[in-house]
């Protein structure tokens, strides 16, 4: 089922988006060399409790998943690229990290991710984020009232071809509300002009991730890590944005 939300219930989802972006804010600044994923994760536990937030990720079980996340972040590096589980490993130089958030603030959530190089960066890596950034901006910019989610998914397909880069349509954007997953899902390309009209209201995430070198991916022995099948690194950017009729209000959006 689709949700639309009013004006009120808008506003109060601000709360969520702020906070999970002063969550990413915080991962950047501390993700380094010779930092431990179990650090990034107990940092953002941290945060969660002086916050009185709760976590999305931590009893999260899909069918998808071997058994619940247990923990509050998804830490992706290199060649992972979604659903990263962290465990005990010091970031090295070189190493690309995808870091995605969701977490609920007085029953709203907000959910979004972002990419960055620790130390020293490899040309092609920092391009690799970069377009997914920029697939992420063509996309909220056309989330607005008349257009269909055709051209949502469009715009981001778009921007990954034109960089030479080709798209898994496994997982994608989705609805969010009161939870983290719901209808309708936003896939990484697609027709223009086709599909769900948009209206004021809907609230979404949208997820462009890409990989260098490859559409496949393959799930690690962990039971949730999801790399790419021929080792390449990938990137991910991320925002829940509500749509109104004056144009995309992007809740995660970072200072
Ligand atoms: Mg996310």
């Amino acid at each position: 089922m689709i949700e639309l939300f009013n004006p009120t219930e808008i506003e109060q989802m601000r709360p969520a988006g702020r906070f999970v972006a002063d969550v990413l804010t915080a991962l950047r600044a501390k993700a380094d060399v010779g930092v431990n994923l179990l650090d990034l994760d107990a940092l953002v536990a941290d945060m969660i409790a002086e916050r009185g937030a709760t976590s999305c990720y931590v009893d999260y079980h899909p069918s998808f998943g071997a058994m619940p996340f247990g923990k509050v972040l998804c830490t992706s590096v290199n060649d992972a690229v979604l659903h990263g589980l962290p465990f005990d490993y010091v970031l090295a130089d070189g190493d690309l990290l995808s870091v995605d958030f969701a977490c609920s603030v007085d029953g709203w959530v907000a959910d979004s991710a972002t990419s960055v190089v620790v130390g020293t960066p490899r040309p092609e890596d920092l391009e690799l984020i970069r377009t997914t950034e920029v697939a992420l901006e063509a996309g909220i910019a056309a989330a607005v009232v008349g257009n269909r989610m055709g051209d949502i998914s469009a715009a981001i397909g778009e921007t990954a071809r034109a960089a030479g880069l080709s798209i898994n349509l496994q997982f994608g954007g989705h609805g969010v509300g009161r939870t983290m997953h719901g209808d309708p899902h936003v896939a990484n390309d697609g027709r223009a002009g086709r599909g769900l009209p948009l209206k004021a209201g809907l609230v979404i995430a949208i997820e462009p991730w890409f990989m260098h070198s490859t559409d496949e991916i393959f799930t690690d022995p962990d039971g949730w890590t999801l790399r790419s099948a021929d080792g390449s690194r990938g990137a991910h950017s991320e925002h829940t944005i509500a749509i109104t009729e004056d144009g995309p209000v992007v809740f995660t959006a970072r200072a």
